[in-house]
């Protein structure tokens, strides 16, 4: 699916999300990379063979609450 050069990290890769993006739609939450996932603005992924990542990082800017 990636055509870069070098070739972007695949979707197995654990640097899967330095993987350029080939779409990206805010407005509904996500965002393709040229490897396959799908990365949702919560940070969780749906990669390519189905497999979902659960959301792992805090959403900048927009989690912080006071304690
Ligand atoms: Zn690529």
């Amino acid at each position: 699916m990636c055509q870069h050069q070098p070739p972007c990290p695949s979707a197995d890769s654990a640097d899967r999300e330095s993987a350029r993006l080939v779409a990206h739609h805010p407005e509904q939450g996500w965002s393709l990379l040229c490897n396959g996932v799908l990365l949702f603005e919560d940070t969780g992924e749906l990669l390519p063979d189905g497999k979902i990542i659960a959301p792992h990082r805090p959403l900048a800017g927009t989690a912080v609450t006071a304690a």
